[in-house]
């Protein structure tokens, strides 16, 4: 029996994740569990896999807990996490919280040589120099990607070497706004952003798809994750959501992975790799019904977060830092009526043409970046 500990179990990867083990129930069990705000859906999870660790985002809905749960372990807010991503007993920790708040927790996995099947991408993208050099002191750690592009990236890459790799070409659906032009999209409302085409994902990732932003973060995420040079990483969109991501070697050859467009395959490919199994709640894809896959250029004059990503990650040290909070914090203004859609790439821009970049010596410099962004963000865009 393999032991995980899920970080964020209420959120969309985070359910996903439950109903993979429920599916391979003889291999895997629940050892941890965590949610935020979401007390319900926490107890309800509770109930069905029965933790032995749970966390949860305050300590007043933690105290209701522990009265109700007197012989579990109990934890709360961002200590919490942490502890959570430290327990010696999980075999393979899964990072589906949303936003930079992973950060600690996945670190602190890594300092148990865990593998840690990592969906929560602003870990790789703020943090991936520290994430790096930390791998290298602990080289039993391991993170497997869930990230679908990554996973389909990764899967492409087994077997091979990096030093065969030419381009990494990840995939984009274009996000619900593909074809619409700058006019169109100036006074887009929450509601028509939140609608995905393919997925269906939390709030967050949802804008992030419609801006690209998230297509930006996962060019980062693939540098940091593989060690290509941002020159061979290319964005492709693909509507059909098909081609999960593909891999261009030096032979010419390229190799992709194709399925439908759902996490519970990455999920548990980052769970059994390098095995390949089968499980009930998987759905297989009809080549036969496939009508067309086609493929574009990404209009960098409207989606300005793969652009932006791409200067980000080339300057490097503390700038992607910046990206992604800069980002977090205008999606969640975005989300609350506050700025409308466009500012969101104003919003990146500006944060990081004020950013002075600094070397990352230690994990306290990016939660100071972070911090700051955040801080000068609601400054100077968190009007009412
Ligand atoms: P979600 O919003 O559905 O779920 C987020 C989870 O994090 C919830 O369990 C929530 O309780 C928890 N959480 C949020 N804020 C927290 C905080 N401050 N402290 C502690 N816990 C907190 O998000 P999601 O769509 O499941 O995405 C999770 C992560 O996976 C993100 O990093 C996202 O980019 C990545 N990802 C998601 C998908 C997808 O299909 N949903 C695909 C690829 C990558
Ligand atoms: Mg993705």
């Amino acid at each position: 029996m393999k032991k995980i500990t899920i970080l964020g179990s209420t959120g969309s990867i985070g359910t996903n994740a439950l109903k993979v083990i429920e599916g391979k129930s003889n291999q895997f069990e629940v050892l941890a569990i965590s949610g935020y705000s979401n007390l319900n859906l926490l107890l309800e999870q509770i109930e069905k896999f029965d933790p032995k660790y749970i966390c949860i985002g305050d300590e007043s809905k933690a105290n209701l807990l522990k009265s109700k749960y007197p012989d579990k372990e109990i934890y709360f807010g961002d200590e919490g996490l942490k502890a959570m991503g430290a327990l010696d007993e999980a075999d393979i920790v899964l990072t589906a919280i949303s936003g930079a708040v992973g950060i600690e927790a996945t670190v602190e996995a890594i300092k148990k040589e865990k593998r840690i099947a990592l969906a929560n991408k602003e870990t790789m993208v703020a943090a991936g120099e520290y994430i790096n050099k930390l791998l290298k002191k602990y080289p039993k750690a391991e993170i497997i990607p869930v990230d679908s592009e990554h996973s389909a990236l990764f899967q492409s890459m087994q077997g091979s070497r990096k030093e065969e790799v030419q381009t990494l070409i990840i995939t984009a659906s274009g996000g619900t706004f593909r074809g619409k032009t700058l006019e169109e999209l100036k006074d887009v409302t929450v509601e028509q952003a939140l609608k995905h085409p393919n997925w269906s994902m939390g709030k967050k990732i949802t804008i992030d798809s419609s801006t690209l932003v998230n297509k930006g973060l996962e060019v980062i995420e693939a540098h940091m994750l593989f060690g290509i040079d941002y020159e061979n990483i290319e964005v492709l969109v693909h509507p059909q959501s098909i081609i999960h991501s593909m891999v261009e070697f030096k032979d010419s050859s390229i190799i992709a992975q194709i399925g439908v467009p759902d996490m519970k395959l990455p999920i548990q490919y980052s769970f059994t790799y390098p095995s390949r199994e089968s499980n009930i709640v998987l759905e297989r894809l009809n080549l036969k019904k496939l009508k067309e896959l086609t493929f574009s250029q990404v209009d960098n004059e409207v989606f300005k977060g793969v652009q932006l990503a791409f200067e980000a990650g080339k300057t490097g040290k503390t700038m992607p830092c910046v990206f992604n909070s800069a980002n977090e914090i205008a999606v969640e203004l975005f989300l609350k009526g506050k700025i409308k859609f466009l500012e969101i790439y104003e919003i990146i821009e500006e944060a990081m043409k004020s950013h002075q970049i600094e070397e990352i010596e230690s994990l306290e410099i990016i939660k100071k970046v972070d911090k700051e962004t955040r801080k000068w963000v609601y400054e100077n865009y968190g009007r009412n």
